[in-house]
């Protein structure tokens, strides 16, 4: 039997590689996707709400790949974004009509967004899915890779790994990773309440991060990412203290009710030391997990995908040297990390001089439009970027 071949093969079906795998095949190139499960049973059958934001950026590469307007019908645009640090006297406010944009970006349900990749695989991928298979292991080659699955081989020019924080395949690539553990953890609830529309808030108290994230005109999700001893002050036995939840969102949702726990998570995360080697590059959950403060990890994600299709659209040799377009990912990533780094360094601390610092940055950004205008472009993922409306 002849052995497949291929340009890209890529494990892990999940919200980075379908997408990955869509947006290789849309640039003409061939294309195996590789998914360990059978990829059902994503819906959630308690009508939950997964809250994934996706920034203006993100917005424009999904729609350069042809997915936007089936991705619309399940977004809820956000148009202003306030930031407050410990009270209303350290407060942000951000609004789309500032940069003549329509939104700043969008909220999305992850499992919806999940479903439509899927159905785009179904009907518009030319390449090949893969489901209940696993890459067993990797012969490196001189100008390709020979990849051993469950019941063949196959031959690929590269490998993309997206198979999620527990993979294996990123060892290949790198062994060493940054291990971090934040003692904080997330809580997420959905309700229904009376809020401003297409308002999303974060802010930052002495217990941890909160963000209110609105995915309807009467539905919202809150977010309670809460330091390590803080818990009892809001759930007891993993139940939320209603009133307690309540109170603290006073300020942005009243006739609140029915607040449901859909989630929480230990926030913990890891950062792998390289990006690419030999063939082989990392991206999403198996590069890094990034704290959830910015809401950045997917849009990041999404961001290298643009920049890889660009690097690889035009070229007439896939064998090129592509150190360029991996220079362009780690610079972003860099960036993109310290950014989160940095917001979490002062703001989540309760030091007297982080205190003092964030206090003063608060102010010299509210009142100085230049720094704001790039505070917002790292948000929604503008910063230097050329784009249309
Ligand atoms: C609670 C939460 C909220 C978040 N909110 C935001 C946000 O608002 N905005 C934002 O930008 N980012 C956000 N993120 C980050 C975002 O969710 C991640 O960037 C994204 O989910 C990464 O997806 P992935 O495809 O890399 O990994 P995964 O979703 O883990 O997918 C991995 C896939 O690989 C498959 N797999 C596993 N092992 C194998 C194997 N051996 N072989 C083949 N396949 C395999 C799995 O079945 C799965 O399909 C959030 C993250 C969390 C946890």
């Amino acid at each position: 039997m002849k052995t497949e071949s291929y340009d890209f093969t890529i494990s892990g079906a999940g919200l980075v590689g379908s997408i990955l795998a869509l947006a290789l095949d849309k640039i003409g190139y061939r294309v195996c996707l590789i998914e360990k499960s059978n990829l059902k049973n994503n819906a959630d059958k308690f009508g939950n709400f997964y809250p994934l934001s996706l920034n203006y950026r993100s917005k424009i590469i999904l729609d350069d790949l042809g997915l936007w307007d089936m991705i619309h019908e399940i977004s809820y645009p956000i148009d202003k974004l306030t930031i407050l640090y410990r009270n209303n006297l350290s407060k942000i406010r951000f609004t789309s009509k500032e940069f003549d944009l329509d939104n700043l970006g969008y909220v999305v349900d992850r499992l919806k967004l999940l479903e439509i990749y899927k159905k785009s695989l179904d009907k518009q991928f030319t390449g090949v899915l893969k489901l209940n298979t696993e890459i067993r292991s990797v012969e490196r080659h001189d100008d390709n890779l020979t990849l051993k699955l469950n019941s063949q081989d196959l031959n690929s020019k590269y490998l993309v790994v997206s198979d999620g924080i527990d993979s294996n395949l990123s060892k290949l690539v790198s062994h060493n990773a940054q291990k971090i553990n934040y003692n904080q953890i997330s809580f997420m609830m959905n309700c229904k309440g009376s809020f401003k529309e297409n308002h999303a808030i974060q802010f930052f108290n002495k217990s941890g991060i909160f963000a209110f994230i609105p995915y309807t005109n009467s539905s919202a999700s809150l977010i309670l990412t809460l330091n390590k001893g803080q818990e009892s002050k809001y759930f007891i036995d993993n139940e939320p203290i209603y009133n307690q939840i309540a109170d603290t969102f006073s300020q942005y949702i009243t006739d609140i009710e029915g607040i449901k726990s859909v989630t929480s998570y230990d926030l913990s995360t890891h950062r792998m030391d390289t990006i690419y080697s030999d063939r082989i590059m990392l991206f999403g959950n198996s590069l890094q997990l990034i704290h959830p403060v910015g809401a950045q990890g997917y849009n990041f994600s999404l961001r290298c995908i643009e920049y890889m299709v660009d690097h690889f659209r035009d070229s007439d040799e896939i064998n090129l040297d592509i150190n360029s377009f991996i220079q362009t990912v780690r610079r972003d990533r860099t960036k993109t990390i310290s950014n989160v780094d940095i917001a979490l360094k002062f703001l989540n601390n309760d030091h007297v001089l982080s205190s003092l610092i964030s206090k003063v940055a608060f102010n010299l950004i509210k009142n100085n439009s230049s720094l704001k205008t790039t505070l917002l472009e790292n948000v929604i993922g503008l910063n230097n970027y050329a784009f249309r409306k």
